[in-house]
């Protein structure tokens, strides 16, 4: 049985979780109780999860940018 890691995109939190493949992933998030939780693949083959917090770091990055461009 894989451990999936779970990382909520709301306040951070991270935890693992024993699941089946064809498990529902998990949403809500034991800390804030909102259905923010993203999946990510404990072990190898985590580049999807890179990926995707890379992207969404790079958007927010961007964002602070234009702004101090803006004042
Ligand atoms: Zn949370």
């Amino acid at each position: 049985m894989p451990t999936y890691e779970y990382r909520c995109t709301n306040c951070e939190h991270e935890l693992e979780e024993f699941q089946k493949i064809t498990d529902e992933p998990l949403l809500k998030c034991p800390n804030c109780k909102k259905d923010y939780l993203k999946r990510g693949i404990g072990g190898g083959g985590s580049t999807l999860q890179f990926k995707g917090s890379g992207f969404y770091i790079t958007d927010y990055t961007k964002q602070k940018e234009g702004c101090k461009e803006g004042s």
